[in-house]
């Protein structure tokens, strides 16, 4: 049984998850799990109804996910030309970030097929690595500010927040992932002070995992060396903005911003949640050609995660399938919608010896 929270949130959300959920609807049909959900229209559409993006107990909403519910799927938050500055899906990701403290971001970056990929003369051999980002500290604090606004004098104020705590627990989260990976070789992203808390952390958290080959390399070097060997790279960890950044450049040479999912976990709780990495694409929303793969492998990394194993794994191959026939988006260069590309994985699934 999988109990799943599903919150589109604003932009192209509303038409990319629910192609995830008609997805894992489709598999729970085929594979041995049951799958019961409940939709929460947080976001611009709930304010232009109601006047309000969130209710009032959203607080407690949040905090009572992880009675109710296994995982939750999100999508993005984001502006929106109708409504006010402001007014948007986001608390809700801070709310599932900070609110439930799931500090770890994984995301992966694997190609799900060879001519996809911008990087010449790469495959899914060379391409198939992972970035852990720092989710609840870093610059994301929330305590950001201005003051003489609009004077020649302004002065902004952008303090970015690392606790020992933070530090260590992400950092062992990545050792961890490592090793449940089969892996062997990490490398931490961060340019921050020579001797600071990232680099004393990450000396003392190394020497307790001796198997693991773990490399300090500045962001700058990292963004470099995904782009001209990424081959090299198989478990990256970061600080929230570095990871943020270097994740988008991971999504980038899969071929689309549209493929990148991640899950968002603290391994204490039994409660994760999991989103595509694009935004709410305010080009192209309403449009129906966003890329609905992104979402896809979401809710298939949240199958995993519930230890849906075979499911999971079918319904990558689904995607790869869809993908080899040509069903997809414009991003990708194809010409088919978003239901196009939903029913071609679906269709994939059903029959995947076509
Ligand atoms: P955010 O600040 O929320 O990250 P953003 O505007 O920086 O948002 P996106 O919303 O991800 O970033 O959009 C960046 C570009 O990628 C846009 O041109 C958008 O159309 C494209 N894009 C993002 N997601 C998809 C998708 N699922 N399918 C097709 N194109 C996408």
């Amino acid at each position: 049984m999988v109990r799943l929270a599903v919150i589109p949130g604003d932009g192209i959300s509303s038409e990319v998850v629910p192609e995830a959920v008609k997805t894992l609807e489709a598999a729970s049909e085929i594979y041995e799990y049951s799958l019961e959900y409940e939709t929460f229209d947080f976001g611009v559409e709930r304010y232009l109804r109601t006047g309000q993006a969130v209710p009032d107990d959203f607080d407690d909403f949040i905090r009572s996910l992880p009675d109710k519910f296994d995982a939750a799927l999100f999508g993005a938050g984001g502006t929106d030309p109708r409504v006010p500055t402001g007014i948007s899906a986001q608390p809700v990701l801070h709310g599932l970030r900070r609110g439930l403290d799931l500090y770890a971001n994984v995301r992966p970056s694997r190609l799900l097929s060879d001519d996809l990929t911008p990087l010449k003369g790469k495959t899914s051999d060379d391409i198939d690595f992972v970035v852990i980002r720092e989710n609840t500290e870093g610059y994301e604090s929330g305590t950001a500010g201005n003051f003489k606004v609009g004077t020649p004098d302004e002065v902004e104020i952008r303090p970015e927040y690392n606790t020992r705590k933070g530090v260590s627990r992400i950092l062992e989260f990545a050792f961890e992932h490592t090793q449940r990976l089969g892996r062997t070789n990490l490398a931490m992203a961060e340019k921050g002070l020579p001797d600071g808390l990232w680099s004393r952390t990450f000396a003392d958290v190394s020497a307790r995992y001796p198997d693991i080959e773990a490399r300090h390399v500045h962001v700058d070097t990292l963004a470099y060396l995904i782009v001209t060997a990424p081959e090299t790279l198989s478990v990256i960890v970061a600080e929230n903005r570095a990871g943020d950044i270097l994740s988008d450049l991971g999504g980038a040479i899969q071929g689309s911003r549209g493929l990148a999912y991640s899950g968002c976990f603290n391994p204490e709780h039994e409660f994760a949640y999991f989103e595509p990495v694009h935004g709410t694409a305010p080009d192209i929303v309403g449009r129906g050609i966003a890329n609905p793969i992104a979402s896809i492998m979401a809710a298939r990394m949240m199958l995993e995660f519930r230890g849906h194993q075979q499911a999971a794994d079918a319904i990558e191959q689904a995607v790869r399938a869809a993908i080899s026939t040509g069903a997809v988006t414009r991003d990708l260069g194809g010409r088919n919608s978003t239901a196009q590309v939903g029913d071609a994985v679906r269709e994939a699934l059903r029959n995947p010896n076509r």
